[in-house]
C-alpha cells in the first residue's frame, strides 16, 4: 500500500494554511529548491479526475486505491495542485503513478513567484472536488492539514517544513536471512538403564530432501556442522 508523499523533493513552504489567502482552509504554498520553476512528483498513483483552466490550472489527482496517512488511517486521497503555466500534456482520466513528475510550479492565477498551491483531501473525489468556504476562497472538500496526509522521506531536503510535523518513512530495515540450519536433537532412548553408558548418538533433524541430483549451495556459520546422509 503506498504511502502519500510529499509532492517535492525540496520542501520550501513559503504560506502555511489558515492564513492570508488560505484562511479557512489547509492549503499550502510549496516553492521549491529555488525561484525557478520546479517540476513536483505525484504523491500516490492516481488518476486525474478535474482539470479547471479557467483559474489557476488546477489539477485534482484521486489515489487510485487507498493510502496509508502517517496516522495509520487507510483511505483514498485526492489532492489539488494549482498555478502550473503548462497543464497541456494533463487530461481527465490520465493515470499518474506515484512519483512521476507531472506538475510544475507556475504563476497561473493568483500567484507571485512560482510555486505551487497545494490542497490535500480525505476520502475519493466528491461533487466538484472544492467548494467556496467562509473566507471566499474556494478550497477543496474534506480538506485535512498536509502534515496529517504526506509522508516525508529520505530523497527530501527540507528548506522550510513551517514547522509542520511530516512523518518520515522509515527505511525499509533489510530482512536478514532466517536461521534454517538443523537443529541437533537426541533420538527417542528407549532403554532408560543404558543411558549412562551409552553415548548418546546425535541426530540432526532432516530439513531438506534431495529430490534429484544436482549442485547445491548451503551457508554455514563458523563451527556449526553440515551432516549429509
Ligand atoms: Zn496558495
Amino acid at each position: 500500500m503506498e504511502k502519500p508523499l510529499y509532492p517535492s523533493l525540496y520542501m520550501r513552504i513559503t504560506q502555511g494554511y489558515n492564513t492570508g489567502t488560505h484562511l479557512n482552509s489547509y492549503a499550502i504554498d510549496e516553492a521549491g529548491k529555488d525561484s525557478q520553476i520546479s517540476i513536483l512528483r505525484a504523491p500516490f498513483t492516481g488518476i486525474i479526475k478535474k482539470i479547471y483552466k479557467e483559474d489557476a490550472n488546477e489539477v485534482w489527482l484521486e489515489s487510485v486505491e487507498p493510502v496509508e496517512y502517517p496516522d495509520g488511517t487507510i483511505d483514498y486521497m485526492t489532492i489539488l495542485f494549482a498555478h502550473s503555466n503548462d497543464i497541456s500534456n494533463l487530461y481527465v482520466g490520465k493515470k499518474i503513478n506515484q512519483g512521476e513528475q507531472f506538475y510544475s510550479e507556475g504563476t497561473k492565477g493568483n500567484a507571485t513567484g512560482n510555486h505551487c498551491h497545494i490542497e490535500c483531501g480525505k476520502g475519493k473525489f466528491i461533487g466538484t472536488g472544492w467548494y467556496k468556504n467562509s473566507s471566499g476562497y474556494y478550497s477543496i472538500n474534506n480538506g485535512k492539514k498536509p502534515e496529517e496526509c504526506l509522508w516525508i522521506d529520505e530523497q527530501i531536503t527540507i528548506i522550510n517544513n513551517n514547522n509542520y510535523a511530516f512523518k518520515k518513512i522509515k527505511n525499509t530495515p533489510v530482512e536478514k536471512p532466517t536461521e534454517t540450519l538443523p537443529s541437533i536433537v537426541a533420538p527417542p532412548n528407549n532403554n532408560p538403564q543404558d543411558s549412562v553408558e551409552k553415548p548418546i548418538e546425535i541426530l540432526p533433524k532432516k530439513i531438506f530432501i534431495c529430490k534429484k541430483d544436482d549442485l547445491y549451495g548451503v551457508y554455514l556459520k563458523k563451527g556449526q556442522k553440515l551432516y549429509i546422509q
